[in-house]
């Protein structure tokens, strides 16, 4: 039984603490929780969990604190629970160094997936499995040979088209911010938000069946793109 993962919830409210984790416990998470920012400090430092899901509406502080808080000094996976419609918050939260995030109300599958997700990511990073090739879907990127194919046939990329698809990939499963692929493709010094959303048509209409309906890459509308990770 050792092997279940601890999840700690901070979140102020009764009902939907309660209703979070009876979820979590009926799939076998061990649930501790607490209702403000100052325990929820404190907890993670005491209890080392394996994530934390974060309520950022709490009574004592500000939830943004407490995720800048535990990023200095450990890079335990973090959820962050915002309010629909928030999404600056939710860009300000990813830059913080948060996983991931869901909306209220959200799915129980869908915060299921989320925390299945940034779990395992953190346990790839703390033992990288060396390997040449991503599959999702009919989707392989060679690493070493740099390339591309869809369902077998080779998918002819530009280098810039490249780069981004591969950033998606290896973060597969999490949302990445328009800030960060910027950042990472064209250098900090520049905004280049338009070249981006360019880049991104091209790269569906090369790899989508539907590029109005995407399977492979995601919208997560005015924060980022999500790459998923089966298609
Ligand atoms: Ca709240």
């Amino acid at each position: 039984m050792n092997n279940i993962p601890v999840i700690l919830i901070v979140e102020d409210e009764n009902g939907i603490s309660n209703f979070i984790s009876a979820i979590l416990t009926s799939n076998n998470y061990h649930v501790i929780k607490c209702q403000n920012g100052k325990d929820a400090v404190t907890m993670a430092g005491s209890y080392c969990p394996d994530l934390v899901l974060l309520d950022l509406g709490l009574p004592d502080m500000d939830g943004l604190e407490v995720l800048s808080g535990i990023r200095k000094w450990s890079d335990m996976p973090i959820i962050v629970v915002t309010a629909r419609g928030n999404e600056i918050e939710k860009v300000k939260a990813l830059d913080l160094g948060a996983d991931d995030y869901v909306t209220k109300p959200f799915g129980t599958l869908e915060l299921l997936a989320r925390i299945r997700t940034a779990i395992r990511h953190k346990q790839k990073s703390y033992n990288p499995l060396e390997t040449d090739k991503i599959r999702i879907g009919g989707l392989v990127i060679d690493i070493v040979k740099r390339t591309v194919t869809m369902d077998g046939e080779v998918v002819h990329l530009t280098p810039i088209e490249y780069k981004i698809l591969l950033m998606l990939a290896k973060n597969a499963g999490k949302v990445i911010t328009l800030d960060s692929i910027c950042k990472e493709i064209w250098g900090p010094y520049t905004n280049e938000l338009n070249a981006l959303r360019v880049n991104m048509a091209n790269i569906r209409r090369k790899i989508e069946a539907n590029p109005a309906e995407p399977k492979y890459i995601l919208t997560e509308v005015g924060v980022g793109y999500r790459m998923a990770e089966d298609a």
